[in-house]
């Protein structure tokens, strides 16, 4: 049967819980058990796909289409477990299934409350599918204390009782701030948040404290003494050159052992942290390094692409290089030229995006990869961009755009009014909902035989997650390759384009779906170990 480990934030938000989490999953790995994690996200929102990026950070999509959050992530590239629907849920999905039930009368007569009614459904969700794991963690997202996040919390604490006794274990994630004007770190906000837990029913077993220095013995048994936590399992969380460095830090500090000693298992084998020590150890010795501009619209945010950022490293994992991320706001080039910004850089990437603000940048700067024969990896938007600027200036159809910003005379990119999921027509109108209705998550695109896309994934059918209501409108397929932007993947059925290329170019692909969401330390997705390889062949050149 699973044992359940809590995951808790305390004194402020960002202490990367979600990290902590994949990595402590990581740590039970490679020990040898199988873990799941699950990430229960106390906002309204029934998931976070109509959330803005700058509220969010990225929306992880997984391969059965839930748009979730980032931190799933980081357990996928942590564990190599795919997430899936089951793994992220809010209070907004939470109260949807409470009132379905309740309009259907399910509560016979009875009056519907947050306890028990709320706190059993999470409760349910939390054990629910669990049956091949070893561990479960799960993280709740938000800080103790949130309004919002009471219920989870509640439920999380019925659920130490109600589990075999030792089979749930709390961990409390919160910083320790260094005062510089006293010269000292402080334990005061982790005592208060520990207190918060506590009146809410909850002694931590194992305390995880951020800090930027190193914590002095006086400090921990303080924070041991104050907090009602023994002292070795008062775990330093320091700050580490990689998140891949996390796993080894946290092993060195003794977390792993701390928490199956809480657990009460004795003699679980060492952990084999040989792929960990090598990732690590190509991160901080590459052999050279590569400049990539992402020209994008939420750059001052960068949990907005948070997989993108992760597979570029990967891509530099996989050549040796270490890749310097450029960010640039694509609306410069609406007023700007781009060759100061871009003419040095050795690969262009345009990550997906909505709207029509900073759109006419994107277009100016894969017109620019393209006419100066610079690396262009175009993602999902990216990908729509380039076609419209092949469009207007390959193969002069000068008012071609995308549906998306208004109704467009050359609707080169429109909306997807239906599409096949499995055996099943999906649907669409310009007024359907805007949440979960998009095409999300795995379908399949197949190649051309001789395309370069085909020879870079050393395959001709592949499956990759998407995200996306407009496509390119396979009706200018066949002006568009004569101007030489080749169609080289696209749906089974022919009829949704997939992917584009551009023969005779370096290296400029487009791809309608998110590959960024399936690329792993330990696997570096294709499509990033190739155009990182073209920007090292762009950096001799330039
Ligand atoms: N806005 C575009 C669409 O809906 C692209 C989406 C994306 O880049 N994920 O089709």
């Amino acid at each position: 049967m699973a044992r359940y480990i809590f995951i808790t934030g305390g004194v402020v938000s960002s202490l990367g819980k979600g990290l902590a989490s994949a990595a402590l999953g990581a740590l039970l790995q490679a020990r040898g058990y199988r873990v799941r994690l699950r990430k229960l996200d106390p906002y309204l929102n029934v998931d976070p796909g109509t959330m803005s990026p700058y509220q969010h950070g990225e929306c992880f999509v997984t391969d059965d289409g839930a748009e979730t959050d980032l931190d799933l992530g980081h357990y996928e590239r942590f564990t190599g477990r795919p997430a899936n629907k089951m793994d992220n849920i809010t209070t907004g999905k939470i109260y949807q299934t409470i009132l379905a039930k309740e309009r259907r009368g399910d509560y016979l007569g009875g009056t519907v409350q947050v306890i028990p009614h709320v706190t059993d459904e999470i409760k349910n969700f939390v054990l629910d599918g669990n049956e091949d794991y070893d561990f479960v963690l799960v993280e709740i997202g938000g800080t103790v204390g949130d309004i919002e996040g009471l219920p989870f919390f509640e439920a999380i604490r019925q659920l130490g009782n109600e589990l075999p006794r030792g089979d749930a274990v709390y961990i409390h994630l919160t910083l320790m701030p260094f005062i510089a004007t006293a010269g000292e770190l402080k334990t005061k906000p982790t005592q208060h948040s520990v207190k918060e837990l506590r009146s809410i029913g909850i002694q931590p077993d194992i305390l995880l404290v951020r800090c930027d220095r190193k914590i002095p013995e006086n400090e921990r048994r303080k924070l041991s003494l104050f907090c009602n936590v023994r002292e070795t399992a008062v775990i330093p969380a320091y700050d580490v050159a990689s998140i891949y460095e996390v796993p080894i830090a946290y092993h060195r500090e003794g977390l792993d052992d701390e928490v199956l000693a809480a657990f009460g298992i004795t003699g679980a084998p060492a952990p084999n942290l040989a792929r960990w020590e090598e990732i690590s150890h190509k991160v901080k010795n590459p052999e050279g390094e590569v400049t990539i501009a992402v020209v994008g619209k939420y750059t001052v945010l960068k949990d907005a692409y948070k997989s993108l950022i992760e597979a570029l490293v990967h891509g530099g994992i996989a050549n040796n290089v270490k890749v310097n991320i450029e960010w640039i706001e694509s609306e410069i080039f609406e007023k700007e030229d781009p060759s100061p910004w871009l003419e040095n850089v050795h690969g262009i990437l345009v990550p997906g995006g909505f709207g029509e603000r900073g759109s006419e940048g994107k277009i100016a700067a894969a017109g620019f990869a393209r006419t100066h024969n610079i690396p262009y990896f175009g993602i999902c938007f990216g990908m729509q961009m380039a076609v419209i600027e092949a469009a207007r200036n390959l193969a002069g159809i000068a008012s071609a755009n995308s549906t998306e910003f208004g109704p467009a005379e050359e609707p080169v990119v429109g909306l997807m009014t239906e599409w096949l999921k499995g055996n099943e027509l999906e649907r669409r109108a310009s007024d359907s909902d805007l949440g979960g209705t998009m095409r999300l998550g795995a379908y399949p695109a197949c190649f051309a035989a001789d395309s370069k896309i085909a020879e870079i994934y050393g395959s001709r059918e592949i499956s990759e997650r998407h995200r996306h209501r407009y496509e390119v409108n396979v009706s200018y397929r066949e002006r568009l390759e004569a101007a030489g932007l080749r169609f080289a993947g696209t749906s089974p059925d022919g009829l949704l384009p997939e992917t584009v290329e551009i023969e005779g170019h370096p290296w400029f692909i487009g791809v309608q779906y998110h590959p960024e969401l399936k690329s792993r330390p330990f696997e570096p997705h294709p499509l990033f170990a190739s155009f990182i390889g073209a920007a090292i062949d762009q950096s001799r050149l330039v």
